[in-house]
């Protein structure tokens, strides 16, 4: 029997997100009207209260909207954690589209790809990553406008001379809102908010549907978990809307999105990190006396390892909660002795095609570091499954299917990978191994699905085996992870050689200039003579880890 969340489900959300937000920002803006609702990590006297976040919103739906961006459209946004990021998605959201995040470490190759599989309308990026997305755009058809933003150094302005056609966000923002505005008649069971990648459990990476139901219904969940299970466990006086929340998790990611919206919800005022930089980190954690933390493993393992995390005043971090990648107890550990009032971490999982998380924390005083990864969420069903597809007795692990209200649309224009994740009874195939207790905890024990995490990002080994093959000296091709002290996994590349004079030092250049650093080959490359596969050819990648777990055990 399947079971389900021993907690109190909560509404599934009806309204439309964009009015969601506005009606938020408006209504914090107006309790306090001095209040910040982000400031800038990098440079702190620079900030947006929730009055002037509200207006510059409805400036960008007005934008858009003289623009042509309608009903249904997507905006790729391919920025650095910033508010613009906010106001794009809500002004998009408003006008009845979405957005599509993409990473600022990608190549033009890859903001191609993503330019045309989200069928993009329009751009939005920073000036330190214009040249890319001109080249990049100039083989997506689709792109209409490019809008750029000056985020790379706040305090120096946008030079007046940009490429044709070029628009700058401040001419945006001084678009005037026009209040007169017909509202969009939105879907919120089938039109997307978000656009996120994420390659699923197997192949290239795919854009995540996320309807204005499914992630304001995981932002309600979160929040109603926190405010009943977490924080009143925590301290009995917490409010929440009094402490600030460090914004450093990549908002391209449904981590990072997910903490931002939550940010804005609960009235908090978000510290925004452009991008993780350790001093920048550590002086806002000082500074703006920072409590509780959603990180990834890596800052884990910075805050266990770094000496430079001596230098600071830390005395304020009390909590943690740790997600996107497993993190190794004696990392946690670790990082728990070095800080002075570091009372727990707990961790959380969760996935791209879930809206954010499936799984949160049961506070437990005692256990601190808890070796499991919480309870299922409120309106959330679990079950287990073997190799066949066969439902398994309570508590015997097997892959993990999930059921919610969270869960994605699809894939876009993909049907058939839709169709082979999520079944007929509407349960997602995770392709995470996992056990529950009888308390309700869930254990993830492996990964059986493809993906790589590179520091909580996803690597596709797919996509660098298509790359790989397009190389006209390689006959074939493997991808795995390899176990990676600071960064979780490496990829690790099998390659057959057509060319015998082909180097490891030819094949990374080939693949450096196409793929973002974290997905390069760090881990590895091995030249074999054939990649075993099985008789319906699909690469033995357990047999080929297998092979090099040995090799990294006798190092
Ligand atoms: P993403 O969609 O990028 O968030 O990746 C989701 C995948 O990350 C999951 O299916 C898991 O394989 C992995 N993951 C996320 N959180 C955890 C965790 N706490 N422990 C183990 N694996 C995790």
């Amino acid at each position: 029997m399947p079971i389900k969340s021993p907690l109190t489900p909560v509404p599934v959300e009806t309204q439309p997100f964009g009015t969601r937000l506005l009606e938020a920002i408006w209504k914090h803006g107006t309790t306090d009207p001095k209040k910040k609702a982000f400031i800038c990590a990098e440079n702190p006297d620079i900030y947006v209260t929730f009055r002037q976040l509200y207006v510059r919103c409805l400036s960008v739906a007005t934008f858009l909207e003289t623009h042509g961006f309608a009903h249904g459209d997507m905006a790729c946004l391919v920025l650095p954690n910033s508010w613009e990021f906010f106001e794009i998605m809500v002004g998009a959201c408003v006008r009845g589209g979405g957005i599509s995040g993409a990473s600022m470490l990608f190549t033009d190759y890859e903001l191609t790809r993503q330019f045309i599989d989200s069928r993009s309308k329009i751009v939005f990026c920073a000036d330190n990553s214009l040249e890319r997305v001109m080249k990049a755009a100039k083989n997506a058809k689709n792109i209409r406008t490019i809008v750029v933003v000056q985020v790379s150094d706040r305090s120096v302005k946008l030079p007046d001379d940009l490429p044709f056609g070029v628009i700058k966000f401040d001419d945006v923002i001084a678009t005037k809102p026009n209040l007169q505005s017909k509202e969009v008649d939105v879907d919120v069971k089938r039109d997307i908010v978000l656009l996120p990648y994420s390659s699923g459990t197997t192949g290239s990476p795919k854009g995540v549907m996320l309807t204005h139901k499914s992630f304001s219904t995981m932002l309600t969940v979160f929040r109603t978990h926190y405010d009943n299970h977490v924080y009143p466990k925590l301290d009995p006086n917490w409010q929440v809307e009094k402490e600030k929340l460090l914004l450093m998790l990549p908002f391209y990611h449904i981590y990072g999105v997910g903490i931002l919206c939550t940010s804005i919800l609960n009235g908090q005022t978000g510290v925004v990190m452009s991008h993780f930089d350790k001093h920048v980190f550590l002086r806002s954690i000082q500074n703006f006396k920072i409590r509780y933390l959603f990180l990834a493993p890596p800052i884990l393992v910075f805050l266990a390892n770094d000496p430079i995390v001596d230098k600071y005043d830390l005395k304020s971090l009390e909590f943690a909660l740790s997600g996107a990648a497993p993190a190794g107890v004696d990392i946690c550990k670790k990082a728990m002795k070095r800080l002075p009032n570091f009372k727990r971490i707990d961790q959380g999982y969760g996935m791209t095609e879930c809206s954010m998380c499936c799984t949160m924390p049961i506070i437990d005083h005692n256990q601190p570091l808890p070796d499991h990864v919480g309870t299922l969420m409120s309106n959330f069903e679990a079950k287990t499954i073997d190799e066949n597809g066969k439902e398994l007795p309570f508590g015997q692990p097997g892959e993990l299917c999930l059921r919610s209200p969270t869960l994605m649309l699809g894939y876009l224009g993909k049907p058939q990978a839709t169709a082979e994740s999520i079944d007929d009874d509407g349960w997602y195939h995770t392709g995470d191994l996992a056990r529950l207790d009888e308390n309700m905890r869930i254990y993830v024990l492996d990964r059986i699905k493809e993906l790589i995490k590179v520091k909580g990002y996803q690597v596709a080994p797919a996509e660098l085996e298509d790359l790989l093959l397009s190389h006209h000296d390689i006959s074939d091709a493997a991808v795995v992870g390899i176990p990676d002290e600071r960064a979780g996994e490496a990829p690790y590349a099998f390659i057959v050689r057509k060319n015998p004079l082909l180097t490891e030092q030819q094949i990374h250049e080939f693949v450096n200039e196409k793929v973002a650093n974290y997905k390069q080959l760090t881990g590895g490359i091995k030249f074999v003579d054939s990649i075993p596969k099985s008789a319906a050819g699909k690469i033995l990648r357990r047999v080929l880890k297998d092979t090099i777990d040995k090799k990294v055990k006798s190092k």
